[in-house]
């Protein structure tokens, strides 16, 4: 019989599909890894896994224990699937900006929400990163991963989502193309990759971070953008400013007109920090030879984005357009 002995062992070796519709007119081969076949549905179910089975070796979790993390997003769904499997109180702070969709998937797998006000100083005891820590000080056997900053995010990915691109495309890969939030996944994917193709003929793998325009990384000032899981407004501790070998900034009308075409003309549902992510692709693979191999990280699913990207108001409120190459809704200055 072939079945995993736990939903754990379905984290990680999701596949690299070949895009063919929205790169018309590229010579380059252009692959997706489509990170929403984990379990969670992203990406994120890698780090939370080894961010706990960290803690569990280095005994800051111990059974009874708790996790707390200041997070709504995918980490939250990560390591709230995690601590269900493992029997872990898991309790996630989340600012009150956050959509009762997002808070209702963490209750789901039995997890603990507190809310907090999002109109107060990230460093008033009220944030979420103070209410957090609260939490922690006063709940015997608690453990905060902290993605920002814990060191097994980037690891994680240096030892899967690196080695599978690698061994996927058979040592061919010449680009990979991937977002960047805390910075986890662009500093560790791209650092095995570099350092495994470092004495190869061709040449090693450039590395390409996409960034949403207006964030720290492509030289802005944390200026708000729509796009959700990337960017940042401060430069986190996992993010490795060596391993990209260029960024590249791309709008948010930008990012989500390829969210709605990677849908309906490449039946990938993903979120919007994918859109920005094909996007950059796009760019660099339109300067390469036709044998290039450029790979594409799509982080999470667009189910979670259905009330947004894919929401014909929404989109017409917030100025952008529905159609590519259509001009943005006059109502709207995005
Ligand atoms: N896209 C989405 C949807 C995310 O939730 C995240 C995580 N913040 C990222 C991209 C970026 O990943 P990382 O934090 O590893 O840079």
């Amino acid at each position: 019989m072939r079945y995993a002995r736990s939903v754990v062992e379905l984290i990680g070796n999701t596949p690299l599909v070949r895009l063919h519709s929205v790169t018309e007119g590229i010579g380059a081969t252009v692959l997706a890894k489509v990170e929403y076949l984990n379990p969670g549905g992203s990406i994120k179910d890698r780090i939370a896994l080894r961010m706990v089975e960290r803690a569990e070796a280095s005994g800051e979790l111990a059974p009874g224990g708790t996790i707390v993390e200041p997070t709504s997003g995918n980490t939250g769904v990560g390591l709230a699937l995690v601590g269900a499997l493992k029997g872990y109180r898991t309790v996630f702070v989340t600012p009150d900006k956050v959509g009762e969709e997002k808070r209702a998937v963490l209750r789901a797998y039995g997890a603990e929400v507190v809310v907090t006000p999002t109109a107060v100083a990230p460093d008033s005891p009220e944030s979420y990163y103070g209410v957090s820590d609260a939490i922690v000080a006063r709940t015997p056997g608690a453990h905060k991963p902290d993605q920002f900053s814990n060191l097994a995010a980037p690891e994680s990915h240096e030892a899967s989502t690196g080695p599978e691109i690698w061994e996927d495309t058979d040592g061919l890969v010449t680009h990979v193309v991937i977002g960047a939030g805390t910075g986890g996944t662009i500093t560790g994917t791209g650092r095995y990759l570099k350092a495994v193709s470092a004495d190869r003929a061709s040449g090693p793998v450039t590395v390409v971070a996409a960034d949403p325009a207006g964030s720290v990384y492509s030289g802005g000032t944390g200026r708000p953008y729509f796009t959700e899981g990337v960017g940042e407004d401060m430069w986190p501790g996992n993010y490795d400013p060596s391993v990209p070998d260029l960024v590249e900034p791309v709008t948010d009308a930008e990012s989500f007109e390829m969210t709605r075409r990677l849908a309906r003309e490449e039946g990938l549902l993903v979120g919007g920090s994918s859109g920005m992510a094909v996007v950059a692709a796009l760019r660099v693979a339109r300067t390469l030879p036709d044998d290039a191999v450029v790979v594409v990280i799509l982080p999470d699913s667009g189910r979670g984005y259905l009330g947004k990207i894919f929401d014909e108001s929404w989109m017409r409120e917030h100025g952008f357009a529905l159609e590519p190459g259509q001009a943005p809704d006059a109502a709207g200055t995005v």
